[in-house]
């Protein structure tokens, strides 16, 4: 298998840097951009196989890049993790809606943001049709006959709650932001509040009993399944 190459788009030298070297020492081919502009060319030009993206940059900001790589059929589909400072969750909410897979927060652990990258390209390499019965941990959810179990019981829930599920469960491990589940779960016409997803979220874990702490609160942008060895 040829060595994945990363493209890591941020200002700051230091951490630019150590981004590289630590990927490098990973078997990853590293592609560097120290501002937007460079960044959004290299990232079109190259077709790298994932993007790490600070989100302020010096001529063009992350989400604007993130825009312009979503609007390209070429890059629609490019892995991208938001790399972001403290107190940027609003813009983290955004690119997450403008199609961002993942994000990190700085300073961030490199376990953690290496396990983050290989579970998306593993995610990627991996693209066949959504399964008919999903299951994490001891939760098995059956799209065709709208069947949830727990440990082999089933339980009842509400359609709602079985798409938030269902919308949670198929996204792996990625953070869902409210809006993204009132899209998936509700509809987007739908008028609701952002409270209306923490509602069902609350009544949901109610029924899920001990597989409640699958659902992890993301504070500040939604919620994700917790990742589950399977
Ligand atoms: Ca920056």
């Amino acid at each position: 298998m040829s060595p994945k190459q990363i493209l890591v788009i941020e200002d700051e030298t230091d951490i630019r840097e150590m981004l590289a070297l630590r990927l490098k020492k990973e078997r990853f081919q590293v592609l560097e951009a120290s501002e937007g502009m460079t960044g959004l060319k290299k990232a079109q030009e190259e077709q790298p196989d994932l993007v790490l993206l600070d989100l302020m940059l010096p001529f063009m900001n992350g989400l604007d890049i993130l825009r312009k790589l979503r609007e390209n059929r070429k890059t629609a589909q490019l892995p991208i993790i938001i790399v972001s400072a403290k107190g940027e969750e609003s813009d983290v909410i955004v690119g997450l809606e403008l199609g961002a897979d993942d994000y990190v927060t700085k300073p961030f652990n490199m376990s953690v943001l290496l396990a983050r990258i290989n579970a998306l390209l593993r995610r990627f390499q991996t693209s066949e049709a959504p399964a008919k019965i999903v299951s994490v941990g001891s939760v098995e959810i059956d799209s065709d006959r709208f069947l949830v179990t727990v440990d082999g019981e089933p339980i009842s829930l509400t359609r709602t709650e079985f798409g938030i599920l269902y919308a949670l469960a198929t996204s792996k491990g990625r953070v869902l932001t409210r809006n993204q589940l009132i899209d998936e779960a509700i509809g987007s016409d739908a008028l609701v509040t952002d409270r209306t997803i923490d509602v069902h979220i609350t009544s949901l874990r109610g029924k899920l009993g001990e597989a409640r702490e699958l659902v992890e609160t993301v504070r500040g942008i939604g919620y994700r399944l917790a990742a589950v060895e399977d």
